[in-house]
């Protein structure tokens, strides 16, 4: 018997983009809890506090936790991402923030990067598969 591989989901957001990834993975707790979870280290320790779900914590994204996220994505072993960047505010880590965002398209994962989107992919059909 072939077992199904559970999807694992990466969160991550900017500072000024916590507190609504938090109410985000708040509102979908019941779909996120299916899923492996993993994140950049301060929205992963935020999420699984506010959630109670277990999140497998990354570096913080400027000390490279978006780079440890890339790789993994290579690796083929993160499904989806989801990331609330900060279009309004330069980030020093810029450069890895556009690396994520390219490996993400290379090995066409979906990327979910504002509520509105990431509320499309979360309540999407092609999650179950
Ligand atoms: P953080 O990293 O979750 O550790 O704050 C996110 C980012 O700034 O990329």
């Amino acid at each position: 018997m072939k077992t199904k591989k559970i999807k694992t989901i990466a969160l991550i957001a900017h500072d000024n983009k916590k507190s609504a990834m938090v109410n985000w993975a708040l509102k979908n707790k019941e779909t996120l809890e299916k899923y492996a979870l993993c994140g950049t280290g301060t929205t992963a320790k935020l999420v699984a506090e506010a959630t109670d779900l277990p999140v497998k914590r990354y570096l913080s994204g400027p000390l490279g936790g978006d780079q440890q996220i890339g790789a993994k994505v290579a690796e083929g072993k993160i499904d989806i991402v989801i990331f609330f960047w900060d279009p309004l505010e330069s980030q020093p880590h810029d450069p890895d923030v556009k690396a994520l965002l390219r490996i993400a398209v290379v090995y066409d994962i979906p990327i979910a990067t504002n509520k509105a989107t990431a509320d499309y992919v979360i309540h999407s059909a092609f999650l179950e598969n």
